[in-house]
């Protein structure tokens, strides 16, 4: 059986009793993440861009965002400083938004809130790699931190030039 980034198919594949296993799995990918982020740089194309800042931590970034002549994201980028959770929910944003259209990603938005606030009517296949962040809901100081990159997103998408998680 092929592991895969399904929540449930996870479980089986793990064995039931395998949540503290699953926890450690998904500390593995936060920490590659922040230690090695994807699209951490300012992409070739540009369309939509926004700065973010959460107070609460110091996060700070800017995102960039650049559409494909068939109006689907196809660049993605960041740059800024701020912690682990911040760099890795933004590292894995900017691979989750490829191919998206905005309707897309203003609904992996969403879904993502939804996932980090604990609330319902959460779709794990439509989140996949993300759901590594599920476990800041349990750290509600934390959530500032892995929503500032999502924050920033759903500004750009909006036409703002900067946001605060304040
Ligand atoms: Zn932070």
């Amino acid at each position: 059986m092929r592991c895969s980034w399904r929540l449930s198919v996870f479980k089986k594949c793990l064995g039931v009793n395998a949540v503290s296993d699953l926890r450690e799995l998904y500390q593995e990918v936060i920490f590659d993440h922040n230690r090695n982020p994807r699209n951490h740089t300012k992409p070739i194309k540009v369309d939509r861009m926004s700065e973010g800042f959460n107070p609460l931590c110091g996060d700070r970034l800017t995102l960039y965002i650049g559409f494909d002549e068939n109006g689907r994201i196809s660049h993605t980028g960041f740059e800024g400083q701020g912690c682990a959770i911040s760099t890795a929910s933004a590292s894995l944003m900017t691979e989750a938004l490829k191919g998206k259209t905005e309707v897309e990603a203003g609904a992996l938005f969403e879904q993502f809130h939804a996932l980090v606030m604990g609330t319902s009517d959460i779709d794990p296949a439509l989140l996949g790699k993300l759901q590594v962040l599920a476990g800041v809901q349990e750290f509600p100081a934390r959530v500032k931190c892995a929503t500032l990159a999502w924050h920033t997103l759903h500004a750009a998408l909006h036409g703002e030039q900067q946001v605060s998680t304040e």
